[in-house]
C-alpha cells in the first residue's frame, strides 16, 4: 500500500531513491543515498505512530465497515486504545476519505443544503424556555453541508454559513454547460443566469419529470443518520470532514469492503502528515 509505484519496495521519503538497506532486527529503512532512516508510515498521516501497523489496518477496516460512521469512543474500545487515540485517528482517517470528495461536479447536478449543528439547549422550566425559531436565540454554531451530486458520478459536499454563501462556490465548481437540479429556495435563484436549471417545489413533488434532487437527500440522509445514530452532535469545526466522510462512503457503497480498505490504507499513506491533526494534543495542552 506504501509503495505502489515499486510494488512494494522502500523509496526514501526524503530524497525519493529506491536503493534502501534493510535491518534484521527491525522493520526500518534506511536510504543508501541520504542514509535517511524511515518506516512504512514515515512522512504519512500515519507518521510518529506509537501501535503497531496492524491496530491501524485493523482500525481502517472498522472504520470503512460502519456505514454510518463510527464515534472515538467506540473506535477506541474496538481497538483498546484511549479515547484520545481513537479521536485522532478517526479523523485522520476522515481527512484522507474528504481529500477525495474535491474538484469539479459537471453533467447532470443536484444541488441542495442541509442545516446541521448549533442546536439550543433548552431551559428546564416552560417560562424560562426560548424560542428557537427567532435569530437572537440562535448560537451562530449552526453550519449548512452544501452538496454537488453528479447523476451517476460523484458527491461533492462544502460548508457554509447559509445557501447564499454557495452560490459562488458552486458557480466556481459546477462547470459551465452543465444542468443543475434544485429545489424550489429562493438562493438557488441565482444559478439560472449561469446554468440550466430545473427546479422542483418539493411542496407539490419530490420529482417531476426528471426535475429532482433525490440523489442529494439521500447523501443528506446518510449524514444525518451519522449525527444521529452515531455521534449525535457534530461541532460545525469539523463538520467539512464528516461530510467529506459520508460523501466517500455515498460514492464508495457498491465497492466491497476489500477494496474500500486498501483505498483508504493508500489514501492515508500518500496523504502525507496532517496539518490538522498531526500532535493535536500536545498543541490542546500547551
Ligand atoms: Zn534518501
Amino acid at each position: 500500500m506504501r509503495w505502489p509505484a515499486t510494488n512494494g519496495e522502500p523509496v526514501c521519503p526524503r530524497c525519493d531513491c529506491a536503493a534502501c538497506y534493510t535491518f534484521q532486527v527491525r522493520r526500518l529503512f534506511k536510504c543508501k543515498a541520504c542514509a535517511h532512516q524511515f518506516t512504512v508510515t514515515s512522512g504519512t498521516i500515519l507518521a510518529s505512530r506509537k501501535l503497531p501497523v496492524q491496530t491501524y489496518l485493523l482500525a481502517i477496516a472498522i472504520f470503512v465497515n460502519a456505514v454510518k460512521g463510527v464515534s472515538a469512543l467506540q473506535l477506541g474500545r474496538d481497538l483498546d486504545v484511549q479515547y484520545k487515540t481513537a479521536f485522532v485517528l478517526a479523523h485522520k482517517l476522515r481527512e484522507t476519505m474528504a481529500a477525495n470528495q474535491n474538484g469539479t461536479a459537471k453533467g447532470e447536478v443536484e444541488i441542495d443544503g442541509c442545516y446541521i449543528g448549533g442546536s439550543i439547549r433548552q431551559e428546564n422550566r416552560k417560562e424560562d424556555r426560548k424560542d428557537r425559531r427567532l435569530a437572537k436565540n440562535q448560537t451562530g454554531k449552526r453550519r449548512v453541508v452544501v452538496v454537488m451530486r453528479e447523476r451517476g458520478g460523484r458527491t461533492l459536499p462544502f460548508v457554509v454559513r447559509s445557501e447564499d454563501e454557495a452560490v459562488p462556490v458552486i458557480r466556481r465548481r459546477v462547470e459551465a454547460g452543465s444542468t443543475v437540479y434544485a429545489d424550489e429556495a429562493s438562493s438557488w435563484d441565482a444559478l439560472h443566469a449561469r446554468y440550466e436549471t430545473k427546479r422542483i417545489n418539493h411542496s407539490f413533488a419530490f420529482s417531476d419529470n426528471g426535475a429532482c434532487t433525490n440523489m442529494a437527500e439521500s447523501f443528506f440522509s446518510g449524514l444525518r443518520r451519522a449525527e444521529y445514530g452515531q455521534h449525535y452532535r457534530i461541532s460545525g469545526h469539523y463538520l467539512a470532514f464528516y461530510a467529506g466522510e459520508m460523501a466517500w462512503r455515498e460514492d464508495m457503497r457498491r465497492v466491497d469492503n476489500g477494496n474500500q480498505l486498501r483505498r483508504v490504507g493508500m489514501g492515508a499513506l500518500a496523504f502525507g502528515r496532517s496539518r490538522n491533526w498531526r500532535g493535536y494534543w500536545q498543541r490542546a495542552a500547551g
